[in-house]
C-alpha cells in the first residue's frame, strides 16, 4: 500500500514552482540533502569520475600553507556546506583556527560530522550551525570578536547560477 500522502512542505513546493518555472528550470540543491542524501554525496566523491574531491585535496595539500601565512593563525574557519568535513582538516591543521564553525542544511549530518572532527582536534571549539548559507545567519556569539576565514569547497558554488553565486560571495 503506498504511504499516506502528506502534503508538500510549503518552502518545497514554491521552491519547485519557481524553479522549474525559471528560464533555466532547476530545483535548488539544498533540497537534495538530509541524511540519506548527504551520504549519497558522499559515495559519489569516491567515484573515479567525480574529480572535483581529490582536485581540492590535492589543491589543499599543496597550498594550505600559502592560505596561512596570508591570514595568519587563530581566525575562526566558517564552512558553508561542510558536509562531512573530510577535507577541513588539512586547512585547520594549517591555520590553527580559534574555532571552526560549519555551517549546513543537512542537520543531522552536520552534527555527526562534527562529532567526529572533535575526536580529531579535541581542543579546537566547533559550533555546527544548522542553516541555509543563502539566507543571513547568525554566527554564534563566541567567533563575534575574532577574525573570520570563509572556506567554500565541495563545488556546491556550482550549484547556483551565475548571478546568485556572485550575490552570495558579496553576502557573505
Ligand atoms: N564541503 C563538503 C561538502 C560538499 S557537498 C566537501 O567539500 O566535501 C555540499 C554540502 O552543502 C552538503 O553537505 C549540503 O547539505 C550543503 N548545502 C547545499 N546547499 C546548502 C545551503 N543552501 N545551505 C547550507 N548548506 C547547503
Amino acid at each position: 500500500m503506498d504511504a499516506p500522502r502528506t502534503p508538500a512542505d510549503p518552502a518545497f513546493r514554491a521552491d519547485v514552482l519557481a524553479g522549474l518555472s525559471a528560464p533555466i528550470p532547476a530545483v535548488p540543491a539544498r533540497w537534495l540533502y538530509d541524511r540519506r542524501g548527504s551520504e549519497l554525496f558522499e559515495q559519489i566523491t569516491e567515484l573515479p569520475e567525480y574529480y572535483p574531491t581529490r582536485t581540492e585535496r590535492a589543491l589543499l595539500e599543496a597550498h594550505a600553507g600559502d592560505v596561512a601565512r596570508i591570514t595568519g593563525k587563530g581566525d575562526a574557519v566558517i564552512e558553508f556546506g561542510s558536509g562531512s568535513s573530510t577535507k577541513t582538516p588539512i586547512l585547520l591543521r594549517a591555520v590553527e583556527p580559534s574555532a571552526y564553525v560549519p555551517i549546513d542544511i543537512s542537520g543531522a549530518f552536520l552534527r555527526d560530522s562534527a562529532a567526529a572532527l572533535q575526536e580529531q582536534f579535541p581542543g579546537l571549539p566547533i559550533y555546527p550551525v544548522e542553516g541555509d548559507f543563502t539566507k543571513p545567519i547568525a554566527l554564534p556569539q563566541e567567533v563575534a570578536k575574532v577574525g573570520k576565514l570563509g572556506f567554500f569547497p565541495g563545488s556546491t558554488i556550482g550549484n547556483l547560477v551565475a548571478r546568485t553565486a556572485l550575490d552570495l560571495l558579496r553576502a557573505m
